[in-house]
């Protein structure tokens, strides 16, 4: 496995682009040594989501305390729906103690915060030719009530106008390519 000096990957895209089918594909894939950095949020869990895999699901207090703790790299209020989300600057500590790059499954708001922090990031923005087929992918996914997938595609609409803000844009139109190209973009970081 190659994993040079480690380095911080932030992967957005709005919600039905294919990014935790992704992120499993390159953890087990990728060339690269990578660490998931497990968020925490307050949203709570679906089914089949366990604590500490998927997410640290937390209370809301126990969110606002660990931010006033400043134990957060970045927070966001996904979709407007009053949960948080935020990444815990211990997994990224954790990525890097195993020498591994540290890998960020976050939205549009975090990732231009964690930009800030870590400009050298490698940033990839996923998105589908179309907004149907974000909703196809999304009612095919059946984990949403309709008022929380119409919320979903609204954020959708106003996340890719932040594409440009990214190095690297990938559509995820047919999965494996999507999967290479994005091996391909890590793979040519390592010797940067
Ligand atoms: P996200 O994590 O970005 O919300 P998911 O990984 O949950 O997205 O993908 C949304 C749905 O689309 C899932 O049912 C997934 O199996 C499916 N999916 C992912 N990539 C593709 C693809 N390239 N073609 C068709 N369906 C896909
Ligand atoms: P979901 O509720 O479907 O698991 O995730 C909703 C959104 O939250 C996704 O767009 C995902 O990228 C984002 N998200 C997950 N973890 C974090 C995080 O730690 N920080 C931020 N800013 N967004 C996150």
């Amino acid at each position: 496995m190659k994993s040079n000096s480690p380095k911080v990957v932030i992967l957005s895209g709005p919600s039905g682009s294919g990014k935790t089918t992704i992120v499993e594909r390159l953890l087990s894939e990728s060339s690269v040594s990578l660490q998931k950095c497990v968020s925490a949020t307050t949203r709570p869990a679906r089914p089949g989501e366990v604590d500490g895999v998927a997410y640290y699901f937390m209370t809301p207090e126990d969110f606002e305390a660990a931010r006033q703790a400043n134990q957060f790299l970045e927070t966001a209020e996904v979709h407007g729906a009053g949960y948080w989300y935020g990444t815990l600057k211990s997994e990224v500590d954790r990525a890097f103690q195993q020498n591994a790059w540290a890998f960020l499954e976050i939205d549009v708001e975090g990732a231009i915060a964690a930009m800030e922090v870590y400009p050298d990031a490698i940033t990839v923005f996923l998105t589908l030719p179309s907004i149907e087929e974000y909703e196809r992918r999304l009612r095919g996914r059946r984990s949403e009530s309709e008022a929380m997938l119409k919320k979903r595609l609204q954020t959708a609409l106003k996340e890719v106008e932040y594409a440009d803000r990214y190095r690297h844009v990938v559509v995820n139109d047919d999965l494996d390519a999507a999967v290479k190209e994005i091996s391909q973009i890590l793979e040519s970081s390592c010797s940067n």
